[in-house]
């Protein structure tokens, strides 16, 4: 993502290439490929990449990525940053099919890992299982599918390449049963009863740790079966909170969502409040963006 460059003073900003500063709660980033096969027709992702939809399905890895990583880790280890969390990916997806072939994220994982480096996954692929002999153990990650609807033709018309709901759902408790710390991203909330998330909570609140909801940021309308409704989210996030406050859900509000929220009297949780992690302070926020 381009952005301006942010140097935060007392500390030395070493050279990074991979790891990058994410924009969100997350605090850093990595991404393991260019494009993502799955296709979502409501995709930031590709909005901000500015990529025709053919473009952005023929994903490309990015193969240098391992070894420029393990470069990045020992420019981070002679400076004084501290990482606290890492965020896989946060413009594409870390277990889309490709990853199979290229195992690339599996070797970005096992490299954070070696290096005692916290981390967060989240996708919309069950392929995440093939790493659960990564995760299970190592208490400082987080592993997240991402669950909008619990209508797998809804989804299908939103995520066409992208895991069934129902296989998402087991992976969710299989990750749960096997003591990994687990992640529910209902973003983007649709406005209409197939994207209901209450009762993904209902459904999940058993093996989720943590959920994060937001709207819809209606950048892409095509491919889209539903109108964008200010009102419909007022409503909607009006049941919602007071329900998970009630329920003793534990929850955060997703950064894209803040500025409607708090314009609307609702409280803006922010990930890093809920976290069971510390987020970078200012002054670990200093690596240049590109
Ligand atoms: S999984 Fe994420 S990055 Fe991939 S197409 Fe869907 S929204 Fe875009």
């Amino acid at each position: 993502m381009k952005g301006k460059t942010a140097t935060v003073n007392k500390v030395q900003s070493p050279k990074l290439k991979v790891i990058r500063p994410s924009g969100t709660g997350f605090g850093y980033c990595i991404n393991c490929y260019n494009g993502c096969e799955h296709g979502c027709q409501y995709c930031y992702s590709r909005k901000i990449a500015h990529k025709d939809e053919a473009t952005w399905i023929n994903a490309q890895p990015r193969l240098q990525i391992v070894d420029l990583l393990k470069k990045d880790v020992k420019n981070l280890k002679s400076s004084n940053i501290v990482i606290r969390d890492m965020f896989l990916c946060s413009i594409c997806d870390a277990y889309q099919p490709i990853e199979l072939q290229y195992g690339i994220t599996r070797r970005v994982i096992e490299i954070l890992i070696g290096e005692g480096l916290p981390f967060t996954v989240l996708t919309k692929n069950t392929n995440v299982l093939r790493d659960l002999d990564l995760f299970k153990g190592y208490e400082k990650c987080r592993v997240g599918l991402t669950i909008i609807t619990l209508d797998d033709n809804f989804r299908n018309k939103l995520e066409p390449n992208a895991s069934p709901i129902a296989d998402r759902c087991d992976a969710l408790e299989t990750l749960k049963a096997n003591g990994v710390s687990t992640y529910c991203s209902v973003e983007p909330i649709m406005p209409c009863k197939e994207s209901d998330p209450i009762e993904i909570v209902k459904r999940l609140r058993n093996c989720v740790d943590l959920f994060e909801f937001g709207k819809w940021s209606p950048y892409i309308m095509k491919g889209i079966p539903v109108t964008y409704n200010e009102d419909y989210y007022v409503g909607l996030f009006g049941r919602l909170i007071p329900y998970c406050e009630q329920e003793g859900i534990k929850y955060c509000t997703a950064s894209h969502s803040e500025t409607f929220l708090k314009s609307k009297g609702f409280k803006f949780i922010p990930y890093q409040l809920v976290s069971d992690r510390p987020y970078p302070n200012p002054n670990d926020l200093h690596a240049k963006t590109r």
